[in-house]
């Protein structure tokens, strides 16, 4: 059985006394574990056949442009950014069923931070075209991590920047040194802030949190980009911040690596 253990003190200073609480919570986790397996196994079904749709996509789409047949190769390209779409969806949910079971690896190898962060911004820029988004990097010295894995943590940093903003919003990518051990990276937007309370912020790096209030319009998601960038972030011993920007409206997203 699962429980959760409250203690509270009380009495008065001459007069100690505790209080001890057992909320049993077996149930709770019961479900937890139902919900776990099923994400796990839907995400692991669904993508089998998804590699096969999208490698076909991609044959169609190379063919029909060996062919030249305009025409139908920008209605498979078009078919092939939805494919990768869901890809990502799914993909978000094998990582966060991984974590949950402890079981994401991580290969370390040691490589330029900024070298990574103009790679990913030059993929942004050529896809979202009318959106600014700017590099403003410092020299750093190499770091040690997974360099796939970082490189997916600032992708959903970036993604989340574009689909906060309006299309003509500035995106500011940074890097710079903290101190002697360790680096920090930045993405700021001047998009449409995150509408939580200051003291919750830390909210959004939770699993499946995403924010509803009447005032904002829906935007697609899942709720699992953040959680899955603090958990990359929290294994490579640094930390993830977020804050909004009263002035200039936005949010901006940091985080740190040590150098070690
Ligand atoms: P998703 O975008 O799929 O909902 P995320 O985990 O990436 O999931 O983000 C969680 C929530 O945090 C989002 O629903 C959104 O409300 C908020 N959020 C994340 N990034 C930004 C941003 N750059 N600007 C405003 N809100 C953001």
């Amino acid at each position: 059985r699962w429980y959760e253990v409250y203690a509270f003190r009380m009495g008065t200073a001459g007069q100690r006394q505790v209080a001890i609480l057992f909320k049993d919570i077996t149930e709770r986790k019961k479900t937890e574990h139902v919900k776990d397996d099923f994400i796990s196994t839907a995400s692991h079904e669904l993508n089998t056949p998804l590699t096969g749709i999208k490698a076909y996509t991609q044959l169609l789409a190379r063919e029909l442009q060996k062919a030249g047949d305009k025409k139908n190769t920008t209605l498979a390209q078009k078919l092939n950014h939805h494919v990768n779409r869901m890809a990502n969806l799914i993909n978000n949910l094998l990582d966060t069923s991984k974590i949950t079971k402890g079981a994401l690896s991580f290969i370390k190898e040691h490589f330029d931070i900024n070298d990574l962060v103009a790679e990913r911004v030059n993929e942004f820029r050529l896809l979202n075209q009318y959106y600014q988004i700017v590099l403003d990097t410092t020299p750093v010295k190499p770091i040690l991590a997974d360099r796939q894995r970082i490189g997916q943590a600032l992708g959903n940093l970036i993604t989340n920047a574009i689909k906060y903003s309006p299309p003509t919003g500035k995106i500011t990518v940074s890097t710079s040194d903290v101190d002697a051990k360790q680096l920090k990276i930045s993405v700021e937007d001047h998009g449409v802030g995150v509408s939580v309370p200051a003291a919750s912020l830390n909210k959004v790096f939770d699993r499946f949190f995403r924010v509803s209030s009447a005032n904002m319009p829906t935007y697609p998601g899942m709720g699992l980009g953040l959680y899955i960038t603090a958990q990359i972030i929290k294994y490579h011993g640094g930390t993830i911040t977020v804050d909004n920007k009263p002035d200039s409206g936005g949010a901006v997203f940091s985080f740190t690596l040590p150098y070690e």
